[in-house]
């Protein structure tokens, strides 16, 4: 009661999300706690909530200060006295913090990680801590796909503040990721709240061939509806812009090389709705907040399905049926897989890139594949996948397939897809000829 009393209050909701409740509760009593929720799924309010209602400050550990910039400015807007903690701060807006938390007075103090080790033995030792929530948490593992070297280092807080209840959240984190998470931050004995990443409103579609032609048809079925189109390179988001507009469809494109400036104004361009289409790289849509996106489609394979599932997500916040569409390229494999095999993680990014490589080459309902890779069995085909609505052909190859392998066997497994196949069919060319495979048993097994 108390706590649905405050969530009135303060942000003016009538009723928790799906596990939300379960999850405060669970913090109220002190516990350590994992929440894997997707992204929009309302994360924040799990220990925003906690940290009104119980005594002393939260610390909330945050990678991006952009993020951490827009929810402080919100809780304010709430009445809640927040506060961040970042290199973008300058003496005076510090001392002024400082004195407020040590007088008891914050109730949510966002910090950098880096910041954090650094005030360990210091501003940290002067406050009440209630609760530390790590947000982004997948970032501690080198597993997961955003890792970050000092996020690692925040190990420490367990040994610096025992009794002080630590909640984990993130939007993606496989099985590995999520035990390393639990392992590194040394929790004790944590509840694990994971709440479905299904989202059945988003359909999803694989293709292969003519991407522009498909884009453009996609596109005039989809006339003044918003969003975003992720390519590769930077270059890419130019030239698929460019060959957009001048098939007459409005286009910007977004990308890192842009200025600062220039890429505000597109992202606000485009969540108020005067530019519907962006043609954009992965550094588009973090912390985007717009709930009419109506479909996302990949030029290129992202290099994980954690990447594809983030990027997907910002399509139908609001719920509404959106599609999503991803392109497939043998030539993406072969440049994502150089990639990955120059990083320095190479197994972890080349097994990432294989699992991203068998959702796009699925015969077998999406949807399952997308889930399954997060750790949920799922005991239905969704209906709304391409696979689903259009499923293969099936039919009994055993015969078949002993033919070939028996070929191949006869062959001493010296011939490539070509050869077998004239062996199969009995074709005498030139290189059947002079192998002498039209003497073998399987000469011609495959006739018919
Ligand atoms: P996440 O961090 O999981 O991506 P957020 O915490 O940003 O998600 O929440 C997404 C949106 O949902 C926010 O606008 C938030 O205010 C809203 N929200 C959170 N909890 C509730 C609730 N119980 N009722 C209604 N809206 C909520
Ligand atoms: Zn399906």
């Amino acid at each position: 009661e108390q706590m649905l009393k405050t969530l009135k209050s303060y942000f003016g909701y009538t009723s928790f999300r799906p596990l939300q409740e379960d999850i405060i509760s669970t913090i109220l009593q002190k516990k350590d706690t994992l929440v894997l929720m997707p992204t929009g799924g309302g994360k924040s309010m799990c220990y925003q909530l906690p940290a009104l209602m119980m005594e002393g400050t939260t610390v909330v550990v945050s990678p991006l200060i952009s993020l951490m910039k827009d929810q402080v400015e919100s809780l304010q807007a709430n009445g809640i006295i927040a506060r961040a903690l970042n290199s973008t701060n300058d003496e005076t807006t510090n001392a002024q913090l400082y004195f407020e938390c040590t007088q008891g007075r914050v109730k949510l103090l966002y910090i950098s990680p880096e910041r954090l080790l650094s005030e360990i033995n210091y501003l940290l030792r002067d406050i009440k801590i209630s609760l530390f929530a790590i947000d982004e948490a997948h970032c501690i593992s080198h597993w997961g796909h955003d890792f970050r070297p000092e996020y690692t280092q925040l190990k420490t807080i367990r040994k610096h503040f025992p009794d002080v209840p630590v909640v984990a959240l993130t939007a993606t984190a496989d099985k590995i990721t999520r035990e390393d998470i639990i392992r590194q931050l040394n929790m004790r004995k944590p509840e694990i709240f994971i709440s479905s990443f299904d989202r059945p409103n988003l359909s999803l579609e694989v293709k292969q061939k003519e991407k522009i032609k498909t884009i453009v048809s996609f596109l005039r079925r989809h006339r003044n509806e918003s969003g975003i189109i992720y390519c590769m390179s930077r270059n890419g988001t130019e030239k698929v812009a460019d060959l957009l507009e001048e098939e007459g469809f409005h286009v910007a494109a977004y990308h890192a090389g842009m200025s600062n400036e220039q890429r505000e104004k597109t992202q606000d361009d485009f969540i108020n709705d005067r530019i519907q289409i962006i043609c954009a790289t992965i550094a588009f849509g973090m912390g985007i907040d717009k709930s009419n996106v109506r479909w996302v489609i990949h030029y290129n394979l992202p290099k994980s399905i954690e990447n594809f599932y983030q990027e997907i997500g910002r399509a139908g916040r609001d719920g509404l049926p959106s599609e999503t569409l991803l392109f497939y390229s043998f030539s993406d494999i072969v440049l994502l897989s150089k990639f990955a095999a120059e990083s320095n993680q190479q197994g972890i990014n080349m097994e990432k890139l294989n699992r991203m490589q068998q959702y796009a080459e699925s015969d077998i309902c999406r949807r399952r594949i997308l889930l399954n890779y997060f750790g949920e069995t799922m005991d239905h085909d969704c209906g709304n996948c391409d696979v689903c609505k259009n499923p293969p052909e099936r039919f009994d190859g055993t015969i078949i397939v002993q033919k070939a392998l028996s070929a191949i066997a006869r062959a001493d497994q010296q011939i490539g897809t070509r050869t077998l196949i004239d062996i199969l069919k009995g074709y005498a060319t030139q290189e059947v000829l002079e192998k002498e495979y039209d003497k073998l048993k399987t000469y011609g097994a495959g006739r018919d």
